[in-house]
């Protein structure tokens, strides 16, 4: 888990990540493409976000995902596998 201190999130306030309300409309929007922002500038992005691919369902954005995108990235992954696994 060393990739988190180098996360940009550090430098900024935490609750950017945690957006409460509905991530598609209003204030919280903007928070989220605040925090997906920092995240497209990080240099651990692509770590932070297959951590929290893998550890399931956790709140805030991760890896430059909401949770609601993160479900649809393994469902999308489950899908190909199952796919590839039935054609061979
Ligand atoms: S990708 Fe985003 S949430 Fe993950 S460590 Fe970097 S800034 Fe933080």
């Amino acid at each position: 888990m060393d990739w988190r201190t180098r996360g940009l999130c550090l430098g900024e306030d935490p609750d950017l990540f945690f957006p409460i309300g509905n991530t598609h409309s209003g204030r919280t929007a903007v928070q989220v493409d605040e925090a997906k922002a920092v995240c497209r500038r990080c240099p651990v992005a692509e770590r932070c976000l297959a951590w929290a691919v893998d550890v399931g369902p956790v709140e805030g954005i991760w890896g430059g995902m909401t949770e609601g995108e993160r479900r649809a990235l393994r469902v999308r992954t489950v899908r190909r596998a199952v796919m590839t696994h039935t054609a061979a």
